[in-house]
């Protein structure tokens, strides 16, 4: 072991959520696991690590996620594993694992965790940063779209986050992609001069990953690129309206953009994003589209599915205002007492009250009253249960209401039943 002084610092980029923060986040959780179910979507927890072919072969080798920022280790069995960098792979490696196709012509999953990417820390990436993501594997219809779509508004609805725009796009099929692709790597290649050395390997190895390339130049590049939209074939034409034509039916606004355009090629048709135009350079709160070819390229039989993965840490900084910063309504009953005995008769109080599921504390210091109360306070308590010696003596004891000051004096035979009654009103 390294001698010297432990280290107090954790690792760059993989933020620890403190207590005041998490009440946003449980907020986030609770609601989606609601929505999740009111949609027909049943949870799945996959490991947050796989052996690392799976994400080479479904991510790809040459994408940055892949070539530049998983987390990879070889086990003490010498397996290569990687912390996983998103979660559509890992779902789709149980999909096949355990047949969850047999069980209907649509498999609906969602999930929630962290997930783990090597990327340079900024504003907005993290190293460890957490997701919400859904994927319904089996049908190919533009009403499992417009499904997948109307279930992300109804999360941004129901958490009040607003000012996202939908972005919309169809990047084609496996009978339209080869052309506009061949248009596409023309284009590049005319342009090679501009591109970044990476991107001249991508030039040769498979030029749509360009557009995942995070060099401006290349990006500017890019952006004047034909555009996959324009060349789409009938029946991509035709699947496009209808989901379209279905956002329209629901009501939920959209706008096309011709840019957002996926590097692989397990990705067909419909591709889309929210995003919050006031978080910055990182302003895509949520992203995904169909993948009509990955469970194929995964090894198993042709099969349509899309999903889509939002990112928690932007969507809690999306929450308005007050939310994210987790002030709670006070609550419960803080047991403030004075005196060994009165303590003794507190402490019998306050389990009960736990043991109901209220929440309750006492002081274990021997504070005066007026610093009991005043923690009371700060630590948002609704009531205070007030108990002297004195008070003991009479079998009484007061409630007071940390609101609005108002106090009363109930017998301690009955305190209990009356803190409950006053805590559901
Ligand atoms: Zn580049
Ligand atoms: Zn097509």
């Amino acid at each position: 072991m390294p001698r010297g002084k432990p280290t107090t610092r954790g690792i760059k980029g993989a933020p620890d959520i403190l207590p005041e923060r998490v009440a946003a986040w449980h907020r986030v959780e609770a609601v989606t696991h609601r929505l999740m179910a009111a949609c027909g979507y049943l949870e799945i927890r996959t490991p947050v690590f796989e052996k690392t072919d799976l994400f080479v072969r479904s991510i790809g080798a040459g994408t940055d996620i892949v070539d530049k920022e998983m987390y990879t280790f070889e086990d003490r069995g010498g397996e290569s594993l990687t912390l996983r960098p998103e979660g559509t792979a890992p779902v789709i490696r149980a999909y096949l694992e355990h047949r969850l196709g047999t069980r209907g012509p649509l498999c609906k999953v969602y999930y929630l965790g962290p997930m783990f990417r090597h990327e340079r820390p900024q504003a907005g990436r993290f190293r460890q940063f957490h997701q919400i993501g859904a994927e319904a594997i089996g049908l190919g219809t533009p009403a499992v779209d417009a499904e997948v779509l109307a279930l992300l508004t109804h999360l941004f609805e129901a958490l009040d986050v607003r000012g996202l725009t939908l972005e919309l796009n169809s990047i084609g099929d496996a009978v339209c992609r080869p052309a506009f692709r061949e248009r596409f790597a023309a284009y590049m290649r005319g342009r090679r001069a501009e591109l970044c050395p990476d991107c001249h390997v991508r030039l040769e190895r498979n030029p749509l990953r360009i557009l995942d390339c995070k060099v401006e130049r290349c990006q500017a590049v890019a952006a004047e690129a034909p555009k996959p939209s324009a060349m789409l074939c009938a029946a991509c034409e035709e699947h496009f309206r209808e989901v379209q034509s279905l956002l329209a039916l629901l009501k939920i606004d959209f706008t096309l953009n011709d840019r957002l355009v996926r590097g692989l090629d397990y990705y067909t048709r419909t591709t889309f994003e929210f995003v919050n135009p006031t978080l910055g350079a990182q302003d895509a709160v949520a992203g995904g589209g169909r993948y009509d070819g990955l469970v194929e390229e995964m090894g198993g039989p042709p099969t349509p599915g899309i999903g889509f993965a939002v990112g928690m840490e932007r969507l809690v900084a999306s929450l308005p205002k007050g939310e994210a910063a987790g002030v709670p309504a006070s609550t419960g009953v803080f047991v403030a007492t004075l005196g060994t005995e009165a303590f003794r008769s507190g402490l019998l109080l306050l389990q009960d009250l736990r043991r109901r599921g209220v929440r309750a504390a006492i002081d274990l210091e021997g504070r005066s009253l007026k610093s009991q109360l005043r923690s009371a306070d700060r630590e948002r308590f609704r009531f205070a249960l007030i108990l002297g010696d004195e008070e003991l003596k009479a079998r009484e004891a007061v409630v007071r209401d940390l609101k609005t000051g108002e106090q009363a004096k109930v017998p301690i035979s009955r305190v209990l039943e009356h803190l409950l009654a006053i805590l559901e009103g």
